[in-house]
């Protein structure tokens, strides 16, 4: 759309797809279904990534890759039943060149794991994050689990009233 207030798209649980990357965002989008149609999140899990990416771009200029969290309305994934409730997200590891493209954590020449841990600590400082999942043994406070090489997985918590 040309000018005015571009509008979020809502599912039918009132959830609102994550921004798709606008120029001066810290993070960048990946993933599948494209065009954000897997980015819709719980609010709370949005409000944790807008914070995590202000502390980010207060100590790195490189953007990190926001991927899965869960398709409108909230059916299953294949292959990735977890990502249902809006409450989950896949974030990508960190590259020493900042391309916008994932790496596994074998990948020495590429994988910077000071800067992904960096982010890790991040997530786990915020207070509504519950756990995170990805297989390096070198990062503090992750527990490993099946596939998590080139991306880490976020899990939030919501206090129900
Ligand atoms: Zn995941």
């Amino acid at each position: 759309m040309p000018d005015g207030i571009p509008i979020q798209p809502k599912d039918s649980r009132g959830y609102f797809m994550l921004p798709q990357a606008p120029e001066d965002a810290g993070y960048y989008v990946y993933g599948t279904p494209l065009h954000g149609a897997g980015q819709y999140g719980h609010p709370v899990l949005l409000s944790v990534l807008f914070w995590v990416e202000r502390e980010w771009q207060a100590i790195d200029n490189r953007k990190f890759g926001i991927g899965n969290i869960s398709q409108a309305g909230g059916p299953v994934y294949p292959k990735h039943h977890s990502h249902m409730n809006g409450l989950q997200v896949d974030i990508r590891a960190l590259r020493f060149d900042g391309q916008q493209v994932r790496v596994s954590r074998f990948e020495h020449d590429q994988y910077d794991h000071a800067a992904t841990a960096k982010l890790i600590a991040i997530f786990l400082s915020h207070p509504s994050v519950r756990q995170v999942l990805f297989n390096d043994p070198d990062i503090h406070g992750v527990r490993p689990w099946e596939g998590h090489d080139d991306h880490f997985h976020v899990d939030i918590r919501v206090s129900v009233k």
